[in-house]
């Protein structure tokens, strides 16, 4: 099976070859020629499956370069072995008649983020053995706080890889800065960017396409490769959830076969919610994608009126792992609702490097709004909602989580649609403590990493291992660049 790029379907890939490079030459993103589909009864038989079968299950046929028992020692290692804090890995909460909630933070880094990033370090060295390749993978990663830690946690001392993670300066919350800057492991950089997360990100684009840079790299041993979730290697490992989740509902008796689940996904760079509408292609019956936004709403004005301008100011959010006004890729859903041109896809993209906005053909927005709804709040609205979930349902929910709870109940207040509907759960409340305790109230917030006791003992919930253990780690100063410095950066780096 063959990968094409979103910019031109004639740069075909194995999926190894596709994971290795990460980002095709044209700037475009690898995506499947063809969605293979799960067989009639594939439901059914992975309704007793553990999440690690069911993960070799979902990815095999999107792999057929890879073998089923090289895949089952990848699912084995990313989410066997105690790496997850429940043995579901991924697992489903009620939280009323019709709500559930898809808990995806049950990781290492105990944000959604290790769901694939457990799984990509696996599927790159695997890549890079299958393609003979003889250089060293440097991984570069733009960060908006979680992806850098679960990329820091899962590549960490992988053979034949370096790791640099860039995250702007001031724009992730305490304990994520400290969950970088306390990682251990020979192969790592972590690197504070002057600027946001755009700025970082455009800059991990810029190193990713500099010709000459890539040269001197190569005479010194090294290639880049990306942990974004631009990666096929990263989103393919966010479709097993989906499908994982249905199956528990089967299973539980929540839904019965064939019926509609909707989907409501906090959203960013468009990684999450975009493997959902692949799980349906692939034949989970999912209805609705209800995309939500913070205050960053671009993608809710786009869905909205076709029209996608990040010419607007950008706001620092209490969910800042969803303040992005570039969201890669959506590029692959427009390549799907294009019905797969390549020259429209590049057009748009053209735009929106040269002037930061693009509007959509009517036919391409018909599309969007057949399939997705989109909603958003402001930082009030969300630590209501927080505060509602906890006082009303017992539920503890992050900010990120909490913005999606607020966009569902408005969109089943203005449409009255019922469908029983999966909430797609991104961090640890424990990951955003301060923000948290707020919103239920607290006036006097701790210091540092002492909010992780407080939010404790006030709500009586644990807080993850990986969290409550964060004050006893030494930690390192980052590395500091702007954002027209970070090529000399990479080569400090390597040196
Ligand atoms: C990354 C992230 C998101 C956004 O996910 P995308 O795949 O970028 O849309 C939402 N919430 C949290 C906590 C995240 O870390």
């Amino acid at each position: 099976m063959y990968y094409v790029s979103t910019r031109n379907k004639g740069t075909k890939k194995l999926a190894a070859e596709a994971i290795a490079q990460g980002l095709s030459r044209d700037g475009g993103l690898f995506t499947p020629e063809v969605f293979p589909k799960l067989s009639g009864n594939a439901l059914e038989t992975m309704r007793d499956m553990s999440y690690q079968q069911r993960a070799v299950y979902v990815m095999k046929p999107f792999l057929d370069d890879f073998t089923v028992s090289e895949l089952t020692a990848y699912a084995k290692r990313a989410y066997g072995d105690n790496k997850f804090d429940v043995k579901e890995v991924a697992p489903v909460r009620q939280v009323d008649d019709g709500t559930y909630c898809l808990e995806l933070w049950h990781g290492p880094t105990c944000a959604f983020k290790d769901m694939a990033l457990q799984m990509l370090p696996h599927l790159l060295v695997g890549s890079l053995t299958k393609n003979a390749e003889e250089k060293t993978a440097c991984i570069l990663v733009a960060t908006s706080g979680d992806t850098g830690k679960a990329a820091l946690e899962g590549f960490r001392d992988v053979d034949k890889t370096r790791i640099l993670v860039f995250y702007p300066h001031g724009g992730v919350s305490a304990i994520q800065e400290l969950q970088m800057l306390t990682q251990q492991g020979k192969n790592i950089g972590v690197c504070a960017v002057e600027g946001n997360f755009d700025d970082a990100q455009s800059g991990v684009k810029r190193l990713f396409s500099d010709e000459e840079l890539r040269e001197t790299l190569a005479e010194r041993g090294y290639f880049f490769s990306s942990a974004n979730s631009i990666n096929w290697g990263r989103v393919l490992p966010q479709v097993v959830y989906y499908v994982s989740a249905y199956c528990d509902l089967l299973r539980d008796e929540k839904i019965q076969p064939g019926q509609k689940v909707n989907v409501c996904v906090p959203t960013g760079n468009f990684g999450d919610i975009l493997a959902a509408f692949y799980a349906r292609e692939m034949g989970v019956p999912l209805g609705r994608f209800i995309c939500a936004s913070n205050q960053n709403k671009v993608l809710t004005d786009f869905i909205r009126t076709g029209i996608y301008d990040r010419n607007r100011t950008f706001y620092n959010t209490i969910s800042p792992s969803m303040d992005i006004l570039i969201s890669s890729n959506l590029e692959r859903m427009i390549f799907e609702f294009t019905g797969r041109s390549d020259a429209e896809v590049r057009s748009y993209m053209e735009q929106l490097a040269g002037q930061g906005r693009y509007e959509v053909s009517d036919s391409v927005r018909a599309r969007f709004q057949e399939n997705f709804s989109a909603g958003f709040c402001d930082d009030d609205q969300t630590r209501a909602m927080i505060a509602k979930l906890w006082n009303e349902k017992s539920y503890l929910t992050d900010p990120h989580t909490a913005v999606a709870f607020h966009v569902l109940e408005e969109y089943r207040e203005k449409t009255g649609d019922d469908t029983p509907t999966l909430v797609v759960s991104t961090a640890s409340p424990f990951k955003f403590c301060s923000d948290v305790l707020t919103a239920l109230g607290e006036q006097d917030i701790a210091q540092g990493t002492d909010v992780i006791a407080q939010l404790a003992a006030k709500t009586g919930v644990a807080a993850p291992a990986p969290l409550a253990g964060l004050e006893h780690l030494k930690s390192h100063a980052p590395l500091l660049s702007t954002p027209a410095d970070m090529e000399k950066t990479v080569l400090d780096f390597l040196s």
